[in-house]
């Protein structure tokens, strides 16, 4: 194919998922352009290149999982942020939920327990310019203690229930946007603070996410 046409190949994929995420209920028109503006086949392995503006979650190293991007519009528009916000993610994977964010907010903090993944992640934000997210290789069960309190918070593991350490990381008036639940399928769950120290929780249906692993990975 001439480089031309590639081109056009891309900016009609592009095309066709920003509509699908508006049928799926994604309308934040800066959370629609920052994920047209997220290359996402720099962060899809080379053996699922073809399908990387799918709407669909893809394999990735280490047996994880890039998240669907209908999935990552959503969560995005649900945690509601914007440009003074400083994040926090749990589960970097391939980085591409951080870059997304990261076009959103001000600060992005990620922590994954997976070192080649965080690598790799890091490599792409960097070959995308994107110079405000800060990472860490560590239990993401633990939150990033000595950067809290944060004004949002994301979990793109599954939690097996409430992640009760990370609410406590978060601002009074804050969002906390996880899946919780212990079998394949979870419930994406929305955490707002009251600003006195409550928090209502509402639900936004079922989803499927890679569980939430405690510890480090000893293997790469
Ligand atoms: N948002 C990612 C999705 C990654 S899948 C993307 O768009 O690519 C979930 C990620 O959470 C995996 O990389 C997994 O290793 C990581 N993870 C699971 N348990 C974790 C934990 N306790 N701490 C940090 N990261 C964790």
């Amino acid at each position: 194919m001439s480089e031309e046409s590639e081109a056009e190949n891309s900016e009609t994929h592009r095309a066709r998922l920003i509509l699908s995420l508006r049928s799926g209920g994604v309308s934040e028109p800066h959370v629609l352009s920052a994920i047209e503006r997220t290359p996402r086949d720099l962060f899809v392995p080379d053996l699922f290149q073809e399908r990387s503006w799918e709407d669909s979650a893809l394999p990735i190293a280490c047996g994880q999982t890039i998240s669907q991007p209908l999935i990552v519009g959503l969560m995005t528009q649900a945690l509601n942020a914007d440009s003074r916000s400083r994040v926090l993610e749990i589960g970097t994977g391939s980085g591409y939920q951080t870059a997304v964010l990261a076009r959103i907010a001000r600060l992005v903090y990620s922590v994954e327990r997976y070192r080649t993944l965080l690598g790799e992640a890091e490599q792409r934000l960097k070959a995308l310019g994107i110079l405000n997210v800060v990472t860490r290789f560590s239990d993401g069960f633990d939150g990033w203690p000595e950067q809290a309190p944060f004004d949002r918070i994301l979990v793109t593991a599954a939690a097996p229930e409430t992640p009760m350490a990370l609410l406590q990381q978060l601002k009074p008036n804050g969002v906390l946007v996880a899946p919780v639940g212990r079998g394949p399928v979870q419930t994406l769950k929305r955490y707002v603070g009251d600003g006195l120290g409550e928090f209502h929780v509402e639900d936004m249906g079922e989803v499927r996410f890679v569980p939430l692993l405690p510890g480090v990975a000893r293997e790469l």
